[in-house]
This record gives structure tokens, sequence and C-alpha cells, in this order.
């Protein structure tokens, strides 16, 4: 079943039992949305940055992220935030979706979030289930488990129910293809140093020897006992990616990335059942029921789900039940201010991605030591939008009062 359907039984919209506002009787409580305000922030990065997608001519470098924040205040004064956020293209979109269904928000009771979720979800149905639509909505479906942790004062991660206290934790953002290999080993040097335990480095350079080189370098960099990962942003073909992966095998490798196409279930499975090293993929996936079919193929060992792409926490957790049921490992992408909850609640030992590129736009910073990132004691998740944050808004607006 698409993880996004309504239930079975669910009517058609505008149906003789159609989604009806919250009353008493539908179990909300007694506080209500009063208001949404929606923001469009374009964050540059410091360095234009490229994986393989840009090695293989198929991407040009990505110099910003644009994010959609949704700040949801309710009648009682709490107030949840939420972001989604997009690469090099869609943000305006996700922006404009997220502004013409939001108004269905206000007069809700805010802790009835699959509720709410299926109405907007409904309100949009005719864009879809998965991509740019849903991901308009996983900024307010964010902000409403920000709020519903809030009002339970409660670490979002607590609310869900927190297996641990910390999660594993590794850097993705000091490998990238356009690092000359020097700056790449001073950068895991760095992030060793900052107590972050493991090191992820961007493979699927054309030229296989540049793979070759720079992992058999940063492994001595880092030592044999540092958990290392490669990712090949899906741009082998099933050959190279066998041929690569069994060269891998050497490295001791905790996952490979990607090795091919995202939505090749059948390569990723091959893959899964031919090689000792872990595959990990799904983080291009933008729905429950995309993922879905990588966990019923069992075409990964590690999946890693983005709670924004797949349009929100709702969904994110939805899968998750799948993964974990299936036996899966889960490092979710990117994110990490959303992600070190929804790992810190998953049962199976996680991991983490450390990206620090979104910091700018927050007043606090997670900790890490040891190797694992801490969870926040702070209720929801923790965040706080910067004056920063605010001067890069490129667009807002307040729905309701
Ligand atoms: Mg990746």
């Amino acid at each position: 079943m698409n993880g996004t359907t309504p239930a079975a039984t669910a009517p058609a919209p505008g149906g003789a039992n159609a989604t009806a506002p919250a009353t008493a009787g539908a179990g909300g409580g007694s506080d209500r949305i009063r208001s949404v305000t929606l923001s469009s922030v374009v964050l540059p990065l410091p360095t234009a940055i490229s994986d393989a997608k840009v090695l293989t001519g198929r991407q040009q470098p990505m110099t910003e992220v644009v994010l959609l924040f949704a700040e949801v205040r309710s009648e009682q004064g709490l107030e949840g935030i939420g972001f989604s956020y997009s690469k090099r293209a869609g943000g305006p979109a996700q922006y404009a979706h997220a502004k013409e269904v939001a108004e269905l928000l206000i007069g809700e009771d805010p802790s009835a979030i699959p509720r709410l979720y299926e109405r907007l979800l409904w309100a949009g149905a005719s864009v879809g289930r998965s991509g740019l639509a849903t991901q308009a909505l996983a900024a307010l479906d964010v902000a409403l488990w920000d709020m519903k942790a809030k009002r339970a004062s409660l670490p979002l991660a607590g609310l869900l129910g927190a297996h641990r206290d910390s999660v594993r934790t590794y850097n993705t953002s000091g490998g990238f293809l356009n690092a000359p290999l020097e700056e790449v080993r001073e950068n895991a040097a760095r992030s060793l140093e900052a107590g972050i335990g493991g090191i992820k480095i961007k493979v699927g350079h054309p030229d296989s020897s540049v793979d070759r080189a720079r992992v058999s370098a940063v492994r001595e960099t880092i030592g044999p006992d540092t958990p290392l990962m490669v990712d090949a942003n899906q741009q082998w073909d099933r050959t190279t990616a066998l041929r690569m992966g069994r060269w891998l095998e050497q490295f001791d490798l905790i996952w490979i990335e990607e090795p091919v196409d995202a939505y090749d279930v059948e390569g990723h499975r091959r893959l899964t059942e031919t090689l000792d090293t872990p595959i990990a993929t799904g983080e291009m996936l933008s729905s429950v029921a995309e993922h879905v079919r990588l966990i019923d193929a069992r075409a990964c060992d590690i999946i890693q789900p983005d709670a924004p792409r797949v349009g929100g926490i709702t969904q994110f957790l939805r899968l998750a039940t799948l993964a974990d049921h299936a036996g899966l490992q889960l490092a979710p992408h990117f994110a990490m201010e959303i992600h070190l909850h929804l790992a810190a609640a998953y049962p199976r030992e996680p991991w983490v991605e450390h990206f620090d590129w979104l910091d700018p736009l927050f007043e606090e910073r997670l900790q890490t030591e040891g190797g694992r990132m801490l969870v926040p004691d702070r209720p929801g998740l923790g965040i706080t939008l910067s004056e920063r944050c605010r001067a890069l808004t490129r667009e807002s607006v307040t729905l309701g009062r």
C-alpha cells in the first residue's frame, strides 16, 4: 500500500464522511492552530559542491540550498518550527504549494497530525502523493511534530520513544569530489577531532583510478578502525558498481551508498546479495511507496530515508516501521536537526549524517562527542531560527492571525 494512501475505508474528498474540521468528538484537544508563517530561505554554500553527478555532467555544482520553513502557532501560545528543502531546483514550487494549502490548518487541533496530513494531502491530490507536493507538506508536518513534543515538554526523540540519547555520527561535508585529496584528508582529521565517529567520502568519478586513490589515501589517514563509507551518488552502472564493490571489500567499509540509479531496485538487490560490504540507499526517494519497493525487495542493508523528501515525519515513521520489520539498518539522509531525533527512536542502532551546512540558520549547535551526536534535551526539535535565517528569507507569508 502506498504509505500516503488514506485508509482503505476513507471516502473521496467531499464525500459524506470526508475529513471534517476537528471537534471535541474527533479526539482533539482544546488548543487550535492560530497562524502559519511560511518562509522561503536561500542559503548560499561557502563553496560550490560537486559529487559524482556533476563529474558525469548530469548536474551543475551546487551553490545554495533553498529551504521552506513553517512556523505554526497555537491559541495556547505554542510554536512549532519545521522545514523542508530543495537542492538546485524546486524551492519556489514547494513554497507555492505550501502557501496554497496551509490555510486548511487554521482553527484545527495541532496534535491531530495524521488527520491534518490527510487533509493537506487531499487538497493537493491532483498533483500527487510524492515529490514536490508532499515535500511542501513536510515543513508543516515537521512543525506540528515539533509543537506536539513541546506541548509534552519532551525532545521529539522522547515523544517518539527514544532508544538512546545519542546516535553514531559520520561526516559527509568534508569528502566531496570538488575538494582536493589533501583537503579531504585534513577535513577527515578535523571531523574526528570534533568527536564525529565516521568519515564518508564521495566516489563515482568517471575515472575510477581517482576513486581508488582517494579511498586508499583516506583509509590510510584515518586508520583501519575508523568507520569509513563511500557514496557514488548513483553514477555507476551495474557492472562498474560490482567491479568497484569487489575492489572496495578490502577497506572494510561500513557501507557503499547509492552505487547505482536510485530507482534501480534490482541493481541494488543484486549488489546487496553479492557483496559483503553493506549497501545503503534511499535518499532520492520521495514517498513511502517508493521505499516500500526497496524494503520488499530487500534491495539494501541500510535504508536512508529523508523526512523532508518523503513528505515529513508522519511518513518517515511509517516507512521506518516497515524497515525495522524487514531487519534493515537506518541512516537518514541530510537534515540532522530533524533526523537525529528520528534515528534516536529507531530500534536498531542507526547512524546520523553530520552536515554543518544548515548551522547558520539556527541559534543552537548539535554536540558531537566520542563518535556520537547527542540528542538535545530542549523540547521539540530544539531549534530556534537565527537572525541570519531571517536575513536570508526571500519571501514570507502569514496565514491566520
Ligand atoms: Mg548520499
